[in-house]
């Protein structure tokens, strides 16, 4: 089955398409649209959604230029971020403008922003913290199934690792004794909150 996924990250489409086999699964850049509908949420699901329902629009849309393909299929959408205790959920839905959300446009770097988090944590002896990925499979405008996951850690005082991207340097795995970004890809795909949220999407959508 063809499956719209609503984000323009194609490292996110690889990570999909893995988890969906026997799907074909297309983004907006297929078709050569940008697609960053404005995150007006208060959660991750009501972004996720609100992300969907949009591309459900434009690739529903009849005589839509950008979607030559018009077509009813159904549409994936997520929404992550990092949400640390000591510091009431935040970064949170805000995770990607974390250090740049007061009027200030610039968009700090994924090690800028990791060190903004540490500082901002200090010596606070409270580490605990999660990725949460709400992901929504839709089918029309009110059907829809809403999946939210979790990888919990705690903040390790000095970034490690090279790999992934984002938090991972930062948020440690007591279990696995590292850092997400020292998981191979592998590994972290298997046990992230976007593996699984991904796997239970599969699942249901296997049972259609
Ligand atoms: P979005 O879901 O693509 O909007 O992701 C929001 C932000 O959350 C990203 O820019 C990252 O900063 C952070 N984030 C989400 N998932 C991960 C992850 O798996 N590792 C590290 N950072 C993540």
């Amino acid at each position: 089955m063809t499956i719209w996924f609503a984000t323009g990250n194609a490292h996110k489409r690889a990570e999909l398409a893995a988890i969906l086999p026997g799907h074909t699964i297309r983004i907006p850049a297929d078709e050569g649209a940008a697609f960053d509908p404005e995150e007006t949420g208060t959660s991750f699901a009501e972004n996720a959604l609100i992300k969907a329902r949009e591309l459900r629009r434009l690739t529903t849309a009849s005589g839509n230029g950008t979607y030559p393909h018009s077509s009813a299929a159904p549409v994936i959408a997520d929404d992550s971020g990092l949400c640390v205790d000591a510091l009431d959920g935040r970064p949170g839905i805000y995770s990607a403008r974390y250090g740049s959300e007061s009027g200030n446009n610039t968009k700090l770097s994924d090690p800028n922003r990791n060190l903004l988090l540490l500082k901002e944590l200090g010596d606070n002896p409270l580490r605990s913290a999660r990725f949460v990925c709400a992901m929504v499979l839709l089918f029309s405008e009110d059907r829809f199934f809403l999946v939210q996951e979790t990888l919990e850690g705690e903040i390790i005082r000095e970034g490690r690792g090279s790999g992934g991207f984002g938090y991972d340097p930062i948020l440690y795995l007591p279990e696995f004794g590292c850092t997400v970004a020292e998981l191979p890809d592998k590994e972290k795909n298997h046990i992230s909150h976007r593996g699984k949220a991904g796997r239970a999407i599969a699942k249901f959508l296997d049972g259609q």
